[in-house]
């Protein structure tokens, strides 16, 4: 299958490699010259814009950071739109709102064009090993037809409906991880302060019922070594909290915990380190407690 590849960040860069890998044409587009050249060398095409990436692929993966971005790249002047023809696949595996998904398949539609939600868990490493969990929305009929290239990137692939049904699943998610992160964080700076050794803490309370997967995956890598290149991005979470907290107003569902949750990713930004992983987040309540949660290297 002919694919178009567009947004090769820190997760799109390793997913196009993959597709690369496994034998597929592959064409890039990013606003990023170094994202593309690095893919050319590596055997991809170069597209200058989404509308010509349009008139050579029959399927377009995005992975662009916001719902903005994806929003201008299918339907901006040249956008995937403007050249697309009847039967191209897009599929958005960008963290956007379900509405956003929605809004863009309408559009698609009728043009004659398929376009499903496939947002994605699992984080570079993920991305990297082609694990990544993916959660698609969409004509059951068009994930179907994508199913072999999302195998490639994917491990898990789970189907959780109609347009935009991915988008709410990857909403529901990224709360409950930025929480798990924030009580990972909070309590490991309260531990340290209480005179514990943070890897004896860590020991236990990853085997006990303390444990999340922020803890296990944002611990040792992150915090442990005082080492926050992402990853996955303070910034890109706090979008994410900002998409549950849209997509409760629409719904009229009061969230109590997600605004108290956001303080975290606020700080953060505040302090400079919205580039930074989200186990920064601990580094503005390390300062308020005096202490420092690292463990040195053996
Ligand atoms: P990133 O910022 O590293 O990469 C985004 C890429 O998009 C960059 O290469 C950038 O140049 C490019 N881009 C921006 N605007 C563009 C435009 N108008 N046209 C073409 N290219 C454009 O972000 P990322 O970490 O790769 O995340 C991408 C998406 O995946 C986000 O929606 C994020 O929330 C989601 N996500 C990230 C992770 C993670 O661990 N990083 C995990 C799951 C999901």
């Amino acid at each position: 299958m002919k694919i178009g590849f567009i947004g090769l960040g820190a997760m799109g860069k390793p997913m196009a490699l993959n597709l690369l890998q496994a034998g597929h044409a592959v064409t890039v587009c990013d606003i990023n010259r170094d994202a593309v050249a690095g893919l050319v060398a590596s055997g991809a095409a170069a597209a200058d814009n989404p509308g010509e990436l349009a008139a050579v692929a029959e399927i377009i993966i995005m992975m662009l950071p916001n719902g903005a971005i994806v929003e201008a790249t299918v339907q901006g002047a040249a956008g995937i739109l403007s050249k697309a023809r009847p039967g191209l696949y897009i599929v958005d595996m960008s963290s956007v709102a379900p509405e956003c998904t929605k809004k863009m398949a309408a559009l698609a539609r009728a043009q004659g064009v398929h376009y499903m939600d496939a947002p994605v868990s699992g984080g570079v490493t993920g991305a990297a090993s082609g694990t990544l969990t993916i959660m698609a929305g969409g004509e059951a009929a068009v994930v179907e037809a994508c199913r072999p290239v999302l195998e490639i990137l994917g491990k898990k692939i789970y189907y959780a409906g109609q347009a935009g049904a991915g988008d709410a699943v990857k909403v529901v998610n990224n709360f409950l991880l930025a929480a798990n992160m924030a009580a990972a964080a909070e309590g490991f700076v309260l531990g340290v302060k209480l005179g514990l050794d943070p890897a004896i803490l860590f020991d236990i309370v990853s085997a006990s019922s303390g444990n999340s997967y922020a803890l296990t995956a944002k611990m040792t890598k992150f915090v442990f070594p005082g080492n926050f290149v992402p990853g996955f991005a303070v910034d890109l979470q706090h979008k994410d909290i900002e998409l549950a907290l849209a997509a409760a107003r629409e719904a009229a569902v009061e969230l109590r915990l997600a605004p108290v949750v956001q303080e975290f990713y606020q700080a953060a930004q505040t302090a400079g380190w919205g580039r930074e992983d989200i186990a920064a987040i601990i580094k503005p309540l390390e300062e308020q407690a005096r202490v420092k949660v690292r463990v040195k290297n053996e």
